[in-house]
């Protein structure tokens, strides 16, 4: 069988794309479910007739399976919505195995990647949101998506639950630090975009990776980004050599291991990190979401 395969080129990754995955999910709310691949992670919401969820996990298989646990959990009601967070494929790029007949709805942002990247499996945007802040309702199921800068990837939407008090931000703050080499993390602006979302009622963080974590965990992350950010100068300043991953990691441990070397991860991913983040400075950031008024961007 022949697999979407996104923008793989070769036929060796068809086993990849078609290896199958347990999923579990939990319940969150009456009407909020989260689930998760055992890394990646997900929700997706009951509305009054149908069901919309975000994302659609990364390969095919995984696209099909999560149709599966939501017809488990929500039988006789279809994907009606399916809302990208992100354009990035190990997230969103699979709603033709996940609900080929769903709209897509994402920041219009989003939509222009989706659009002109073309990749086999994401399927096109078909409500495009302008702006920082939606008030939402698909078939009854209501919401805020939120985006209020770049954080990571293009046009990164989060979804504020009210009622639930909960906040889910795919691919930002993670409840550890294995943030790895940190791609397409919009450096400049990420902690104080996602320090914004603290004036928001939420108790229960759900991130798009890992475990469901709380606020504190949430303001953690933050506080470990930042402390990273700072550390990263600092490493200037005692000319370690900053192409070299061993001296990078050994400069930040020590640097940060009083404060956070607890958080799971930190060993093995906080060199990756600094890597990323050190040549934040040493270049002056990545395009047009690295400058103090992003907001560029939407003009
Ligand atoms: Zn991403």
């Amino acid at each position: 069988m022949s697999e979407h395969q996104g923008i793989f080129t070769s036929d060796a990754v068809q086993d990849y794309l078609s290896a199958e995955a347990t999923l579990s999910t939990e319940q969150l709310s009456d009407r909020l479910w989260t689930i998760s691949d055992g890394k990646y992670r997900t929700i997706f919401v009951e509305a009054d007739q149908s069901v919309v969820a975000f994302d659609t996990f990364g390969t095919p298989a995984r696209a099909r399976a999560y149709a599966t646990e939501i017809k488990r959990v929500i039988p006789g009601k279809p994907v009606s919505t399916v809302i990208y967070t992100h354009d990035h494929l190990d997230h969103a790029g699979f709603a033709a195995d996940l609900a080929p007949d769903a709209n897509i709805v994402a920041d219009e942002m989003t939509a222009k990647v989706v659009a002109m990247r073309a990749a086999d499996g994401q399927l096109p945007v078909t409500d495009a949101l302008s702006g920082a802040e939606h008030k939402v309702s698909y078939d009854g199921a209501e919401f805020v998506l939120l985006n209020r800068g770049p954080v990571h990837g293009t046009g990164h939407l989060s979804a504020w639950f009210e009622e639930e008090k909960l906040l889910f931000s795919s691919d930002t703050i993670l409840p550890n630090a294995r943030y790895g080499l940190m791609p397409d993390y919009h450096i400049a602006n990420f902690v104080k975009i996602m320090r914004s979302f603290l004036d928001l009622d939420f108790e229960r963080f759900v991130p798009g990776r890992y475990e469901v974590t709380d606020r504190d965990r949430f303001v953690e992350g933050c506080d470990y980004i930042e402390a990273m950010q700072i550390a990263c100068q600092a490493a200037f300043l005692g000319f370690v050599p900053i192409w070299v991953h061993d001296a990078m990691a050994g400069f930040v441990q020590n640097e940060l291991g009083e404060r956070f070397g607890h958080l799971d991860g930190f060993m093995e991913h906080s060199g990756q990190t600094a890597i990323r983040i050190v040549h934040h400075y040493l270049m002056g950031g990545w395009g047009l979401e690295d400058t103090p008024e992003p907001g560029i961007l939407l003009a």
